[in-house]
């Protein structure tokens, strides 16, 4: 483990996000192996077409010297509303979900107008916006309650990851990167467990890969929703509370990612609170078993199933501030060569 001072840095030599952006894109050519990064940006990293665009930008970066595939949460607090709309409508609140469903399509519809698209670019995700508005207003009934299943909080939260992934799919494009919104329900296959729905890997690996690798072999990025999943009859669930950091080790073993890194808003992963503790010290370097002690004495370190897939499948993670990309992170996977040496 590697310890070092909260405010200390150190160059990032080792993280994908330091790629400069004169390097030569690899990959693109189909008889070679791609080159792959997952990209996953948590909610506070999406909040706003101003961070949109800077998380594009991290993006852009990236892309310049490998295949990028993103995976996104919803905008901070947007989760937490579509579930209040689920049990307004339980409650047989109608009129109170409606103008909440109004209020949450503003919001997004906000966020494309401070984007400042090309005319053309901002007339068609206003419409992919307004149909999955129209799509979420589809869900209130005309009169009465609805029995407030697992099934229905799953189908309502996951507009969400739908609406920031169209978003930042044209954040990207406005970036200057090709870039295309995936739904994961479309290969992420799940058992019926609502709310905390397992995924099953080995189809949906199969599956994301026939999805996926046609985009990336193209220099496309693939815009993906965490969170959500199907069931094998295609009713939309998710994968519990705070699981897109899963979901993106989940697509990052599907597109054979050499790393994932989790944006978020703290420089990566501490001893302790650093907003509690002026003793705490930022880690730099984690093996899988030491990352999971850290976890299972308390820290917030991540969504306890990314470790152990992490792990399966050899794949190095990183924890970084989006807001502060000049700062390495923390890098957890196996030993490095020169730590054994
Ligand atoms: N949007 C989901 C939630 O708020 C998933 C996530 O952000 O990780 O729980
Ligand atoms: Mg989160």
């Amino acid at each position: 483990m590697s310890l070092e001072n909260v405010h200390e840095e150190v160059p990032a030599e080792r993280s994908p996000a330091a790629l400069n952006e004169s390097g030569v894109r690899a990959g693109g050519v189909s008889s070679q192996p791609l080159n792959v990064v997952a990209f996953k940006f948590g909610g506070s990293s999406l909040l706003g077409a101003e961070r949109m665009l800077h998380a594009a930008s991290l993006v852009r970066t990236a892309a310049a010297v490998s295949n990028v595939t993103v995976i996104v949460s919803a905008m901070k607090g947007v989760t937490d509303h579509l579930l209040s709309i689920a049990r307004a409508l339980a409650d047989g609140k109608l009129v109170h979900a409606r103008r909440e469903v109004e209020d949450l399509l503003a919001l997004h519809l906000d966020v494309l107008r401070d984007l400042h698209l090309e005319e053309d670019d901002d007339l068609r995700i206003r419409r992919e916006l307004k149909l999955l508005g129209a799509d979420l207003l589809h869900e209130v009934p005309a009169e009465g309650r609805l029995a407030a299943s697992a099934e229905l909080f799953d189908r309502l939260a996951s507009f969400g990851e739908r609406l920031s992934a169209r978003l930042f799919a044209a954040a990207l494009e406005k970036s200057g990167i090709a870039a295309v919104p995936v739904a994961s329900s479309d290969f992420v296959v799940t058992c019926e467990n609502f709310r905390d729905a397992q995924p099953h890997l080995e189809q949906t690996r199969q599956r994301g890969r026939a999805v996926l690798l046609p985009l990336l072999e193209d220099g496309i990025v693939p815009v993906v929703t965490g969170f959500i999943g199907a069931t094998p009859d295609g009713r939309i669930t998710t994968l519990g509370r705070n699981s897109s950091d899963f979901s993106g080790a989940i697509i990052a073993h599907v597109v054979d990612a050499e790393e994932l890194v989790i944006w978020t808003d703290v420089d990566g992963i501490y001893t302790a609170n650093p907003n509690e503790s002026a003793e705490a010290r930022l880690l730099h370097e984690l093996s899988y078993d030491e990352a999971h002690a850290l976890a299972a004495g308390g820290a917030k370190v991540l969504h306890a199933k990314v470790l152990p897939l992490a792990a399966e499948t050899e794949m190095v993670v990183w924890v970084r501030n989006t807001f502060n990309p000049q700062a390495r992170g923390t890098r957890i996977g196996p030993v490095q060569q020169e730590e054994l040496a």
